[in-house]
């Protein structure tokens, strides 16, 4: 699930959130400094640091040069 980065508008705080892609198409997300829902969306990352992705990587297929 990708880690959103996000700015509020209003006072300029910034806070990140784990979001589905259904959930930020939503777009109900509030700052929770000041509760406003004017925020920006900022870098995105994913949370997801390697493995457990879901099949394919468990035999080294997915690992970086070689794609057999
Ligand atoms: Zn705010």
């Amino acid at each position: 699930m990708p880690l959103f980065e996000f700015t509020c508008t209003k006072c300029g705080k910034v806070f990140e959130e784990l979001l589905s892609l259904a959930e930020l198409d939503a777009g109900d997300l509030e700052c929770p400094a000041c509760g406003a829902t004017e925020v920006a969306r900022g870098l995105s990352t994913f949370a997801t640091s390697g493995d457990g992705g879901g099949g394919g990587c468990a035999s080294g297929g997915c690992g970086r040069g070689g794609f057999a």
